[in-house]
């Protein structure tokens, strides 16, 4: 008997842990993410969620969320859909760059939705507001119209107001665009909606500090913005560029494209590579899409990926030399590049028992 009860306490003990095994990636909404920054550490993150062609940036920091545009009206569900997996319920504040659909269509029913306390918008009129304008009104959210240099909290990350002050007349929407800066830590990320190379020469020119570690390139990476003087007050080590697969403009233009190649910047395009994200733990970033984790300025080109000394396993979490037998057989998608040992184990890795890197 007493066998018998054993017996079957250890089979509801077995399915009860497969069941656990099975759920525990769905509980944690983290799942999701793959950076090599362990998760107490992680300071900000920003998604530059895939919305075809358009913007949507989601910040995050410590439980806080702000977003930047929504992109176009179908693209709300995949908006909502991808805030709700991370866990967001509420948004801080929500930032609408300029009155153009590629950018604002979505955001009726985000407000709706998530319920932000502010809406953070320019001041310039467009029939284009009037549903963002109904959502906010009808869930009592509070309109304001930023100046340069004024902050707003996310978490620990500071976003920074550049562009544009308040009495600026421009012939062209897209100038309308609040351009901000974030940070955290030592780490920086410039996005600057859909300015143009005027805004963009009135904000070099006005001598603020415009360096940033990241930068989303402006108007979808249209040779219209991106100017190369702007690219060099940045100074970014890495691009992000947000665009759709074979849009009609022709995005990005291959003027931008060579401008960043000329000065050895990697880029990251959602047309290519679907939604990506940067994270910081306020000294390194690491940008990620589904298949790959970078660190950023550490193996930006592919002649170094080809030459990174160490290999570690996502799935085993084991990291080898790189000539060690034991990559041989590993997925590709699995493989992340690490310059250097303790890179390798600041971010969980353990050395390989035969080839001890
Ligand atoms: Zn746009
Ligand atoms: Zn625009």
């Amino acid at each position: 008997m007493k066998k018998t009860i054993y017996i079957v306490a250890s089979i509801i003990l077995c399915i009860a842990t497969l069941i656990l095994c099975i759920l525990y990636p769905y509980w944690n909404p983290s799942h999701l993410t793959d950076e090599p920054i362990a998760e107490e550490n992680k300071g900000l993150t920003l998604h530059f969620i895939d919305v075809g062609q358009g913007d949507c940036t989601l910040i995050e920091s410590k439980g806080h969320y702000a977003l930047v545009d929504a992109g176009e009206y179908k693209e709300r569900d995949k908006v909502i859909s991808y805030l709700s997996l991370l866990g967001v319920r509420t948004l801080d504040f929500i930032i609408a760059t300029h009155p153009h659909s590629d950018h604002i269509g979505g955001l009726s029913d985000v407000i709706r939705h998530f319920n932000p306390s502010t809406l953070i918008m320019p001041n310039v009129e467009s029939d284009s507001w009037n549903y963002v304008l109904d959502a906010a009104d009808e869930r009592g959210v509070i309109c304001e119209t930023p100046e340069p240099f004024d902050t707003y909290q996310i978490g620990s990350a500071t976003l920074t107001v550049l562009s544009p002050a308040s009495d600026e007349v421009y012939s062209d929407l897209n100038n309308y665009s609040v351009v901000t800066m974030i940070e955290y830590g030592d780490t920086s990320f410039l996005l600057t909606g859909d300015a143009e190379a005027l805004v963009e020469k009135t904000l070099v020119k006005s001598g603020f500090d415009l360096s940033a570690d990241v930068l989303k390139c402006g108007h979808h990476g249209s040779s219209s913005s991106s100017s190369d003087a702007f690219l060099d007050a940045v100074k970014p080590q890495a691009a992000i560029i947000s665009c759709g697969k074979n849009n009609d403009y022709g995005h990005p233009h291959k003027e931008v494209i060579s401008a960043l190649d000329d000065r050895d910047i990697p880029v990251w395009r959602t047309d290519l590579l679907g939604s990506i994200k940067a994270t910081t733990d306020g000294e390194k970033i690491y940008i990620s899409t589904n298949d790959t984790t970078t660190e950023v300025n550490q193996i930006p080109t592919e002649a170094q990926s080809e030459t990174a000394p160490y290999i570690g396993n996502r799935n085993s979490k084991v990291f080898h030399l790189n000539t060690c037998s034991g990559i041989k057989d590993m997925q590709d998608k699995n493989k992340v590049e690490f310059l250097n040992r303790e890179d390798a184990e600041k971010a969980g890795y353990k050395p390989c028992a035969s080839c001890k890197p």
